[in-house]
């Protein structure tokens, strides 16, 4: 393909950003229409992109880390484009329940049941367990090289958010309440079951597939909130004490921070039912739009052919390897050997393998160093050779993230550089410098990278000043004693206005930020 960026185009800068935008199109496999298509921004050259994060309960494992290295792929991709990312990944740290495959997700709380276990003894509750499980997830993802999102949010920081998102669900027509929690009627959306196919008459034929609770109007109603006052966190809503359903962090902080509708949406390959199908009926309902126009998924990683996973025990963590000595650097090579789309399979070979050919970068690397500082005067003779093996590392990524060919052109290109390392000249040690710093931007496997943080965001909704509102609530309750009602409902319109909505009952009033939803 012909690209504006062929073989060492001064438009990059030394860590491989591009400055002015490519004409490629990036290609990916979207769940939602079963194809390979190209990704299409609502405004040219941003991606806004949300990915679903971990549940910090315990230690992420390496299949959990396969799925945000794509995330991280597609980051890198795009910026190997010269588009903006605002990329938003969220921490779970409430809400998601043990049974979570199943049409609404039960059983216990993950964080509550983990705080009960073995491991959890260690901890004095379960604020703090979290806090634990989401420092150590931040130290292996930084390990990994992956790329730092705009915005990393808590499910637990967004409940106003999430409680108002309930409430109007309710308000419409879309959720109801029951004496166990509100649930969204999936009969109200019909748009249920597009993403993967479990619509709700698919799954009253598979009953097993649904949770029985005679409360609710159709078993594969989900909920947006859990009544629950002796759960171990809790917060108060108009519903009563609880916590929120495990779907309702995403629709509410992909909102926030990205707008109503995102241009790609990525999680595992067991996220597409129920969690996302719910996301949609959710963010869909409140906003009358598409939630996102891309939807990609990645296929799980196996031990011995099976899945990956913590209930099941058979996983490894990014430390557990570290102590058996791999480099985090040869984790991240074999985790992304493999096409996303695909399952694969995690060896000790695969790990050996991929030692192996990280230390051919390190050894590339070492030898640029050595000729930009010593070498010899001479011709650039690797220059031309390298940037074409770049321009087909980044068409195999932009081409539904291709690894496996664009870690072969990578490697390709180490071997260039090794053929001449005796004997590379400043000029060729230029080139090969280049050449490593854009394959490690694309990558992210020549080198450890710090502070590569995505676009900053600020997240949309007025910027609120408590002690302003506070002060207006008291004004207006003196004014309405004062029976000055203009100067009261003035104040309670001009609040309004700024997305600020209040509540009076008996005990006073208090105010709900509305502009986030
Ligand atoms: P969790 O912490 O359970 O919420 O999972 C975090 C992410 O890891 C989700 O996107 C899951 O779909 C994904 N995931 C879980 N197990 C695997 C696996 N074996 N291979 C790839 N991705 C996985
Ligand atoms: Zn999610």
């Amino acid at each position: 393909m012909e690209s504006p960026e062929r073989g060492g185009d001064p438009t990059f800068t030394v860590t491989g950003k591009l400055h002015q935008m490519s004409e490629r199109t990036f290609r990916l496999y979207d769940t939602m229409t079963r194809q390979v298509k190209p990704i299409e921004l609502a405004e040219p050259g941003l991606l806004r992109f949300y990915s679903c994060g971990p549940t910090v309960y315990s230690y992420a494992h390496i299949g959990n880390f396969r799925t945000f290295l794509t995330a991280d792929l597609v980051i890198r991709t795009a910026e190997a484009l010269g588009w903006t990312v605002k990329y938003v990944s969220n921490i779970t740290d409430v809400g998601h329940l043990t049974q979570d495959n199943l049409a609404d997700a039960s059983g216990e709380d993950k964080m509550a049941s983990a705080l009960k276990s073995k491991e959890g003894e260690q901890f004095n509750n379960v604020w703090e367990l979290a806090e634990f499980y989401e420092d150590a997830f931040l130290e292996d993802w930084a390990r990994l090289n992956l790329r730092e999102p705009s915005v990393r949010p808590r499910a637990t920081q967004h409940m106003r958010e999430q409680i108002v998102a309930a409430e109007q669900l309710v308000k419409e027509g879309y959720a109801y309440e029951t004496p166990t929690g509100v649930y969204f009627s999936v009969d109200s959306f019909k748009g249920y079951g597009k993403l993967s196919g479990n619509t709700q008459e698919n799954l009253r034929k598979a009953v097993r597939e649904v949770v029985l609770d005679d409360n609710k109007k159709e078993q594969a109603d989900f909920a947006l909130w859990k009544k629950d006052d002796k759960h171990l966190m809790q917060w108060y809503s108009p519903f009563g004490w609880g916590f929120p359903g495990w779907h309702l962090e995403c629709s509410v902080m992909a909102r926030m921070y990205l707008g109503d509708t995102l241009d790609l949406h990525a999680g595992g390959e067991d996220l597409i039912f129920p969690h996302h199908e719910c996301e949609i009926a959710q963010s869909e309902a409140l906003t009358g739009k598409p939630f996102s126009n891309h939807w990609i998924h990645t296929r799980f990683l196996q031990v011995n052919g099976e899945k990956m996973s913590k209930s099941t025990g058979n996983y490894y963590t990014v430390r557990s390897l570290l102590e058996k000595g791999a480099d985090p650097l040869a984790i991240r090579y074999a985790l992304i050997s493999g096409i996303y789309t695909k399952p694969l399979n995690f060896t000790d070979q695969s790990l050996s393998d991929a030692m192996g050919n990280l230390d051919r970068f390190k050894r590339c690397d070492a030898a640029v160093e050595a000729a930009l500082e010593n070498g010899g005067e001479g011709p650039d003779v690797i220059g031309a050779a390298l940037g074409d093996l770049y321009d087909q590392a980044l068409d195999a990524m932009t081409n539904d993230l291709n690894t496996s060919v664009a870690l072969a052109k990578a490697l390709e290109g180490t071997r260039v550089i090794l053929r001449e390392s005796e004997s590379l000249s400043k000029e060729s040690a230029k080139s090969g410098k280049l050449y490593l710093d854009r394959i490690n931007a694309l990558l992210g496997i020549v080198r450890q990278e710090r502070d590569l943080g995505c676009d900053p965001i600020e997240a949309a909704g007025p910027k609120v000043d408590e002690a302003r509102i506070q002060n207006l609530i008291e004004e207006r309750t003196a004014a309405k004693k004062s029976k000055d009602f203009a100067r009261a409902d003035q104040i309670r319109k001009d609040l309004e206005v700024e997305g600020i909505e209040l509540r009076d009952s008996i005990e006073g009033t208090t105010w709900v930020v509305k502009s986030a939803l």
